[in-house]
């Protein structure tokens, strides 16, 4: 499993994001796990810089512009400089600060072209009773898919987030029967895209609300290879506990 923590704003102290992230040495050295973390920028410099261990970091968001007069950006270019592995991009609290398809695709291109590995956030607001949710999450991943190069698609990292289940409780969260309807219908698009095997490469995860009381049971038939985690990443013992739940 691919299980990326995205500690958002949560972490407020160093010392807290040392913490996190010596749980997170340990739960990657049991080697069960591929363990990502997705500190806030700050923190990711400091973290990321000179890192030798097996956990690997994410940022949480890459800015639209590659350089230059650009103030407050972080850019795809010192983000591989850190040595950081992985970007989220699309992530819904940055879609509701007016992030467009069209940003998303240009951050993802950003990120590829200097070596990093987008995590693409796709989810619906809501379920309606006439399923646009459906059609949502195809102009979603095709506005970005549609535009890569075989060999960029097949680096991709998709997460399905729905917003409805995002920062609630294990009891609010997607059902296993609906994720893995919604695993099958992504696959589906994918495969559109990478026809025949290639489509295997792309990684799905899923986010919204996984906790210690439901990662077993969402992880266990629903075809996804990962977790994106959000406050249950930044309490080392519920992160420790998912962890442990999917070995
Ligand atoms: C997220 O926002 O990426 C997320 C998965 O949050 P939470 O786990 O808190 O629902």
């Amino acid at each position: 499993m691919l299980i990326v923590a995205n500690w958002k704003a949560y972490v407020e102290t160093m010392e807290k994001a040392k913490r996190l992230l010596s749980v997170a040495k340990r739960l990657s050295m049991a080697g069960h796990h591929e363990i990502v973390i997705a500190p806030s920028a700050p923190h990711l410099g400091y973290l990321a810089g000179g890192n030798r261990t097996s956990v690997e970091f994410a940022a949480q968001d890459v800015s639209q512009t590659l350089g230059g007069a650009a103030t407050g950006e972080v850019t795809a270019g010192l983000l591989a400089d850190l040595g950081v592995s992985y970007v989220i991009v699309g992530h819904s609290e940055r879609r509701a600060a007016g992030e467009t398809d069209a940003i998303v695709l240009e951050k993802t291109r950003h990120a590829l072209a200097h070596g990093l590995i987008p995590i693409l956030c796709i989810g619906e607001r809501e379920r309606d009773a006439e399923a646009a949710y459906i059609t949502h999450l195809r102009t979603q991943l095709s506005s970005v898919l549609s535009v890569l190069s075989q060999k960029e698609r097949m680096r991709m990292v998709i997460a399905y987030e729905p917003i409805w289940a995002i920062g609630k409780s294990a009891a609010e969260s997607i059902t296993s029967a609906d994720l893995t309807e919604m695993v099958l219908y992504i696959r589906k698009i994918l495969g559109e895209f990478l026809p025949g095997k290639g489509n295997l490469k792309v990684r799905i995860l899923y986010g919204g609300s996984v906790e210690s009381a439901n990662a077993r049971t969402l992880a266990a038939s629903s075809g996804i290879d990962g977790f994106l985690i959000g406050h249950a990443s930044v309490d080392a013992a519920s992160f420790g506990a998912i962890a442990k739940a999917v070995s």
